[in-house]
C-alpha cells in the first residue's frame, strides 16, 4: 500500500476503495458484497505512535464520515503493513461477492464464456455441487446450505487462468479440487462460490522422461493410472494416499503413504509446479533439476498450501526405479510395546525398508470377519515390511536382519513370501484395512461414521505414544481399529461412531492429538490441516508462525479467495460448519 500525508486522507479514500472494489465496481456500494457473519466490523486496534496515533485519528474522522467498510478495511491494512506477521484479531473479516447479485451473475457468465459455453465444462446440479463439498470419510461437514454455486471443469492452464482473473476481480471464493479424498474437511464452501475440477479433462500424462527419472502430468491424474502406467515403465511412484487422490490434491495435502519411509513424502517427490495464482498469473516454480539453490523454494510454498495459496495446473514429479526384487514379511508380536520397539530399533539402526507398516489386533480381527482376504489372519498386532534390494541376495540379507530385530523383541511368527501370490496374500490385508472397519461398523449400525485421524510422533516416541493411544481406544468401548506408517511414526488410529457417541470420539481424538504434540510431534503427517486441524496446527507452532502463514497468504491472495477458512483462520467470526 502507498504511503500517504496527514493531508492526503482524499487520496487514502480513493485508494483503499480502489483497492477494495476495482474500477468496474467503483458505482457499487458495499451491499453487493457480503460477509458470512452479521457480526459488526472489529473497532481498530490501537497505534503504536504517538504520531502515527494523530494520523490515525485524524484518518478514521474523515473516513469514518465516508462510511465504516472503507474505515474498517483501511484499518486492516494499515495496522499490518509493517508487521511481518497478521494475528487473527486484526485479520478484518473477508468480504465476498454476493452469489445473488448481478455481479455475481455477470461475473458466471464470463467464466462460462472462457469455457465457451461447453456444457460439459460446468455444473450447478445438486448432486454435483453436494459432491464437491464433502465425504463420508471426512471428519467434518459442510452444513446443508454449504455449497459451491457453480463446479467448472476447465481443460487447459489458460482457462483456469481466465477463470481465476475473474474471481479475483470480482472477490469470488475458488475451492481447487483433484480426487477429493481428503479428510479434514479440505473441500467445504464455507463461502460458497467456484469449485474448479481438474479430474474431468485436465487428466494428461503429459511426457514420461524415462533418461532423468521424472514424469510430467495435469492435475488431474489420478495416482493408481500414473504408478501402473509408471510400473510398465519400470519405474514406480513414490507415494500412494487414498484410492482416487490426483496429482493437485496430493501437491495439495503433502500426502505420502505405505511408502514415504523410502522414498519421501510429496515436498520430496515435486521437481517443479504450474501454479496459477489468486490474480491469474501463471508461474513455473523452477525448471527440471532434482535440486536447486536459485532462489526461494516455490515448490515447498505451494506443497502443501491446500489450494489456499494458488491453484496447481501442471507438476512434474519424481519416478523411482522398481526394485528388482521386493517381498513381504508379515511379523505378529504379543503387544502394541513389542512390535513398535521393533520399529524403534531397525529404524535406529540405519536399515532400508521399503515399507514398515504396522496393524493392531482389532483390525486384523476385523480384515478377519470381514473376508475380504482369502486368508485367516493371527489377531495380534502384526508387522508388515516390504523388503526390497537389486538383487535376490539383498533381499534375503535383509530379511534375515529383520528376523534378527524381531526375535529379540519376542515376535510371534515371521513369515516372508516365497513368491508373487504369497507377496499379494500378504500386502492384501493392510490393503483392505479401513473398507473392513467401515463394513463392520455398517453391519452393526448403517448410521455409522468412522473418524480417521492422523498423528506423527519422534520416532523414539512412537512406543510411547501407541501404548498410551491403544489403550485409550480400547477403553472407550468403540470399534476402534489402527494402521501406521510405522517406519515413521505416523498412526491413524479409525474411530466408528454413532451420533450420539460423537462427544466420546472427539474427547479421544483431542486427547491423542494433544498426546503427539506433548510428544513432540505432529497434529497431522500426511492428511493436512483442513478446517478439522487448525486448533491444533495453532497449538503445535504458536502464535507466530500461523500469523507468518496467515501475512503469506494475505500476501498471494488479498483477497482471500482460494479456499477460505483451510490450513489456518482467516477471519476470527469464520462461518460454522458441521
Ligand atoms: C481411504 C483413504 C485412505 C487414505 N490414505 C492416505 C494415505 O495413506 N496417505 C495420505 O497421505 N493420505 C491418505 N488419504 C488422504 C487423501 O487421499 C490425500 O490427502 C490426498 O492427497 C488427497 O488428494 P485428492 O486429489 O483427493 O485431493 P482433494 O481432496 O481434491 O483436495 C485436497 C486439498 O488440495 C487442494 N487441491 C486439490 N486440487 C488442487 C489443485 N489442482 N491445486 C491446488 N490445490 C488443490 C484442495 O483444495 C484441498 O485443500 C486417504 C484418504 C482415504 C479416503
Amino acid at each position: 500500500m502507498k504511503r500517504f500525508s496527514i493531508g492526503s486522507a482524499n487520496a487514502l479514500k480513493k485508494h483503499c476503495f480502489k483497492t477494495l472494489f476495482p474500477k468496474t465496481r467503483l458505482s457499487h456500494t458495499s451491499n453487493r458484497f457480503y460477509s458470512t457473519s452479521n457480526i459488526p466490523p472489529p473497532s481498530p486496534p490501537p497505534l503504536a505512535s504517538s504520531n502515527t496515533k494523530m494520523l490515525g485519528g485524524f484518518l478514521a474522522g474523515a473516513l469514518l464520515a465516508s462510511g465504516v467498510v472503507y474505515y474498517q478495511m483501511d484499518s486492516e491494512l494499515d495496522v499490518n503493513k509493517d508487521s511481518c506477521t497478521v494475528p487473527l484479531d486484526l485479520a478484518g473479516t473477508p468480504k465476498y461477492c454476493d452469489p445473488k447479485s448481478e455481479q455475481f451473475h455477470m461475473a458466471i457468465v464470463e467464466i462460462q464464456k472462457v469455457l465457451f459455453d461447453e456444457t460439459d465444462c460446468w455444473s450447478i446440479t445438486p448432486s454435483e455441487l453436494d459432491a464437491h463439498s464433502d465425504s463420508y470419510f471426512n471428519t467434518h461437514h459442510p452444513l446443508p446450505d454449504q455449497r459451491p454455486n457453480i463446479v467448472v471443469y476447465p481443460k487447459t492452464t489458460e482457462q483456469v487462468s481466465k477463470i481465476m482473473a475473474i474471481c479475483h476481480e470480482n472477490y469470488i471464493p475458488v475451492i481447487p479440487c483433484s480426487g477429493m479424498s481428503s479428510l479434514e474437511g479440505h473441500l467445504i464452501p464455507t463461502r460458497h462460490g467456484v469449485s474448479i475440477d481438474f479430474s474431468k479433462f485436465m487428466n494428461k500424462i503429459i511426457q514420461l522422461d524415462k533418461a532423468n527419472l521424472d514424469v510430467q502430468v495435469q492435475a488431474g491424474v489420478g495416482w493408481e493410472m500414473l504408478n501402473d502406467y509408471l510400473g510398465d515403465n519400470g519405474l514406480l511412484l513414490g507415494v500412494d494416499p487414498g484410492p482416487n487422490a490426483m496429482i493437485g490434491g496430493m501437491v495439495g495435502t503433502s500426502c505420502s503413504g505405505t511408502k514415504a519411509f523410502r522414498y519421501g513424502t510429496m515436498k520430496e517427490n515435486v521437481i517443479n509446479l504450474t501454479v496459477v495464482l489468486a490474480d491469474g498469473t501463471v508461474i513455473k516454480t523452477r525448471r527440471r533439476p532434482k535440486k536447486s539453490s536459485a532462489g526461494y523454494n516455490l515448490n515447498g510454498l505451494f506443497v502443501g498450501s491446500e489450494g489456499t495459496l494458488g491453484v496447481v495446473t501442471e507438476a512434474t514429479i519424481k519416478c523411482h526405479v522398481l526394485p528388482k526384487f521386493e517381498s513381504i514379511a508379515m511379523i505378529p508380536f504379543n503387544s502394541i510395546k513389542d512390535a513398535t520397539e521393533c520399529v524403534t530399533d531397525i529404524v535406529t539402526n540405519g536399515m532400508i525398508l521399503n515399507a514398515m507398516e504396522l496393524m493392531d489386533n482389532n483390525m486384523m480381527k476385523i480384515i478377519n470377519e470381514s473376508g475380504q482376504t482369502e486368508r485367516h489372519w493371527e489377531e495380534k498386532p502384526t508387522l508388515f515390511f516390504k523388503i526390497g534390494g537389486q538383487d535376490e541376495k539383498d533381499v534375503d540379507h535383509l530379511a534375515s536382519k529383520c528376523k534378527e530385530f524381531a526375535e529379540k523383541h519376542n515376535n510371534l511368527t515371521f513369515e516372508f513370501a516365497k513368491d508373487d501370490d504369497e507377496k499379494l496374500e500378504l500386502w492384501s490385508a493392510r490393503k483392505v484395512a479401513l473398507w473392513s472397519t467401515i463394513d463392520t461398523a455398517r453391519k452393526n449400525d448403517p448410521e455409522s461414521r468412522v473418524w480417521t485421524t492422523d498423528v506423527i510422533v519422534p520416532i523414539s516416541n512412537f512406543p510411547r505414544f501407541m501404548e498410551e493411544t491403544k489403550k485409550d481406544a480400547d477403553d472407550s468401548g468403540l470399534l476402534a481399529t489402527m494402521v501406521s506408517h510405522a517406519g515413521e511414526g505416523n498412526s491413524h488410529f479409525f474411530y466408528c461412531y454413532s451420533k450420539k457417541d460423537k462427544p466420546i470420539v472427539e474427547k479421544l481424538v483431542h486427547n491423542m492429538i494433544k498426546r503427539a504434540i506433548a510428544l513432540e510431534g505432529s497434529a497431522s503427517g500426511e492428511h493436512g490441516c483442513g478446517v478439522g486441524k487448525r486448533e491444533y496446527v495453532l497449538e503445535e507452532l504458536g502464535e507466530a508462525p500461523i500469523a507468518l502463514m496467515r501475512k503469506i497468504k494475505f500476501s498471494l491472495d488479498p483477497h482471500k479467495i482460494l479456499n477460505p477458512d483451510k490450513v489456518m483462520k482467516i477471519d476470527m467470526h469464520e462461518p460454522k460448519y458441521d
